[in-house]
């Protein structure tokens, strides 16, 4: 009995005849699913907001009439609305990142990363964000950057151990290539080696990260618009605990 390990020459170059063709259906398909995610998003969004309108006014209405299970309900009821909204500005997101027009100009990484963290450290928790040198400007798209640093800084804060205050420390350097690396590290909850490479992947959460609210969206989404401007993202155990996420970008226009 013989093995064959290699495809015959034959099969071979009808393979390589027909790529073109199977590059073509693979594009319809992803366009065809990205088309699927946007729909989905715009239908799915609007009953959530007419189930929340509802809901509050329920409360407004008649929550002096309500029993203690009725309100406990009710706050399930509103959590669950809130989670579903999420996941559908997620996928939104997803979809935008690729299909959205890329509008790159010099962008002031110092200012945008001062506004993300103003943003994010709305309660007094004590959680720190702390900027160590100077960030200098990148050349990109400003909307997309902003998604990037805001889901970075947003699970560097959230992925914290428990009963402890996050401390977030970004740095960014100037790394070959005119490229601009800039990291986000955190001492938060780390991430399981063997889910590192796949972090980036759409809906893919890591082993211990269960108990923290997410859709597993995210860092996909980051992939995608880094790798739309030409850089790459990266993931690190940080020598201090927990993770040292990374990613590049052009300096200026290439
Ligand atoms: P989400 O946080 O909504 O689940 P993300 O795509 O942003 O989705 O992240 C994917 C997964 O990567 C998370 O579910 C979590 O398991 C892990 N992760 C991301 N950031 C961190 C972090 N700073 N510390 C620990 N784990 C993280």
């Amino acid at each position: 009995m013989s093995v064959r390990t290699r495809p015959a020459p034959r099969l071979l170059a009808k393979t390589v005849r027909r790529r073109p063709d199977l590059e073509r259906s693979a594009r319809c398909r992803e366009t065809e699913l990205r088309g699927f995610l946007t729909m989905a998003g715009h239908d799915l969004g609007s009953p959530l907001t007419v189930i929340a309108a509802h809901l509050r006014q329920l409360r407004e209405d008649n929550g002096s009439l309500l029993g203690a299970q009725a309100h406990r309900d009710l706050d399930v009821m509103e959590r669950a609305v809130r989670r579903m909204d999420r996941l559908v500005e997620n996928l939104l997101a997803h979809a935008r990142a690729d299909q959205s027009e890329l509008r790159a100009r010099a962008v002031s990484l110092a200012d945008l990363v001062a506004e993300v963290t103003a943003e994010r450290l709305t309660t007094d928790d004590g959680s720190q964000v702390t900027t160590h040198g100077s960030l200098p400007d990148v050349h990109a798209d400003p909307d997309l950057l902003r998604h990037v640093i805001d889901n970075l800084i947003g699970n560097a804060l959230k992925y914290k151990r428990p009963g402890a205050v996050a401390q977030v420390d970004i740095s960014a350097r100037v790394a070959p290539g005119d490229a601009v690396r800039v990291e986000v590290a955190d001492h938060g909850i780390g991430i399981p080696e063997a889910d590192r490479p796949k972090v980036f992947e759409a809906f893919h959460r890591s082993a211990n990260s269960g108990s923290y609210q997410g859709t597993g969206l995210g860092l996909a989404i980051c992939r995608r618009i880094v790798e739309r401007h030409g850089g790459r993202i990266g993931v690190e155990p940080h020598p201090g605990g927990g993770s040292r996420f990374w990613f590049t970008l052009p300096r200026q226009p290439r």
